[in-house]
């Protein structure tokens, strides 16, 4: 996980710098955001958000997702009407979901992905910008369990 420290830094500069309102819930939003946490979508941004900020509304939640995603700062996972968000690592990279418990975890980690764009770029004369690479299957922990 990078530093959720900075990354909160990085995007409470960014939320100051387009003349965002720095309200208690944007703050608490992207400090959420900073951890990502098992990536979170909007919804359990709003749920975890909602116990400590009662008046918190799902519009905020979105307008600031959306103004942090514009400037590059939180990564979209879009999974079919069903968009997670990762502001700890907001440049792409690939996810593994769990299709048991529907957790998210990174993959930033394989290396063959620089490959893979490379060759892409190399065979098709593509030009890449952004990926967005998930593998389904089963996580460790439910492996655990089923093996049992
Ligand atoms: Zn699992
Ligand atoms: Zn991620």
């Amino acid at each position: 996980m990078n530093n959720p420290e900075l990354r909160y830094q990085a995007l409470l500069t960014t939320l100051h710098e387009r003349g965002s309102r720095l309200t208690s819930h944007r703050l608490a939003l992207i400090r959420l955001l900073s951890t990502s946490e098992g990536h979170p979508n909007a919804m359990q941004l709003y749920e975890s958000l909602r116990l400590q900020f009662p008046t918190i509304s799902l519009a905020t939640i979105y307008k600031t997702l959306a103004l942090l995603k514009d400037e590059g700062e939180v990564l979209e996972i879009d999974l079919h009407n069903d968009s997670h968000y990762d502001g700890n690592k907001p440049y792409p990279h690939p996810h593994l979901i769990c299709t048991q418990c529907h957790k998210i975890f990174d993959g930033d980690e394989i290396t063959a992905i620089q490959k893979i764009n490379q060759e892409i770029e190399d065979r098709y004369n593509f030009q890449i910008s952004r990926h967005q690479l998930v593998f389904y299957g089963m996580c460790w922990e439910c492996r655990e369990k089923t093996d049992r």
